[in-house]
């Protein structure tokens, strides 16, 4: 036995796509790291750490840095790194291999876009209903843009979504979501989410953690505000 020539050209068991150190960068346009931002950002953390992906939160006011939620100041350098220069002033990130999650983007983000992109960025936004385009203030940075469907999703989401896109790659289509999902927030009221998140494995629409806690907070106190 010669081994066949060929054998050795044979790919490894990883992907080009897999194994490549990604960069996800949240520009924070809130006046807060509110509740809502930091439990979002905590998620976007895990995920990164997990995934051996950076994270940057840009464009930080330093009253705002210096006054980081507890809970979130655990994961600083790893993997999140927080700044108030804006994207454009990172010397890691290359402005031709960048790319703006936009929800008005004209092409779709996809599996082959792993090899055009290393950084991926996204507005520290809360979602609104019906949505205001606040993306567009990062589109003056002129990257080249991509969306994830038409359906508004939490950041938190468009970072996991773009995951599994570039790293997993999955494509758009094939990722089970749920959107508007309805959450029960006693016995009596439910509310209605405007936006687009991943299914989870029971089918419900996947959140971070502490997040369904403080949207039924969040309730009662705008029904105690009411009387
Ligand atoms: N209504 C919002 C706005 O003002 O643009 C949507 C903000 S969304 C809650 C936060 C961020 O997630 C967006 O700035 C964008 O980067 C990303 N995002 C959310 N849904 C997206 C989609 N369908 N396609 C591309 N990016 C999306």
């Amino acid at each position: 036995g010669i081994a066949h020539p060929f054998l050795i050209m044979l790919p490894t068991t990883s992907t080009p796509a897999a194994g490549k150190k990604r960069i996800y960068v949240v520009e924070h346009m809130e006046p807060e790291i509110g509740a809502w931002s930091t439990l979002e950002y905590i998620a976007i953390s895990t995920e990164s750490a997990a995934s051996g992906s950076d994270f940057y939160l840009t464009s930080v006011p330093p009253s705002l840095a210096e006054d980081l939620p507890e809970s979130l100041r655990r994961y600083i350098d790893a993997p999140l790194k927080v700044t108030s220069r804006e994207v454009t002033q990172l010397p890691e990130i290359h402005a031709d291999r960048v790319c703006l999650l936009d929800p008005q983007a004209v092409e779709e983000l996809s599996p082959a876009d792993a090899d055009v992109f290393e950084a991926f960025v996204f507005g520290g936004i809360l979602g609104d209903d019906p949505p205001r385009d606040r993306t567009a203030e990062l589109r003056k940075y002129g990257y080249q843009g991509r969306q994830l469907g038409k359906i508004q999703m939490t950041t938190d989401t468009a970072v996991r979504v773009t995951r599994m896109v570039i790293e997993e790659q999955q494509p758009l289509a094939k990722i089970p979501y749920a959107d508007y999902p309805e959450l029960k927030l006693n016995k009596n009221e439910s509310t209605q989410m405007p936006f687009r998140y991943v299914k989870g494995k029971e089918g419900e629409p996947y959140m971070p953690e502490g997040m369904l806690e403080l949207i039924k907070e969040d309730a009662d106190k705008s029904f105690d505000d009411f009387f």
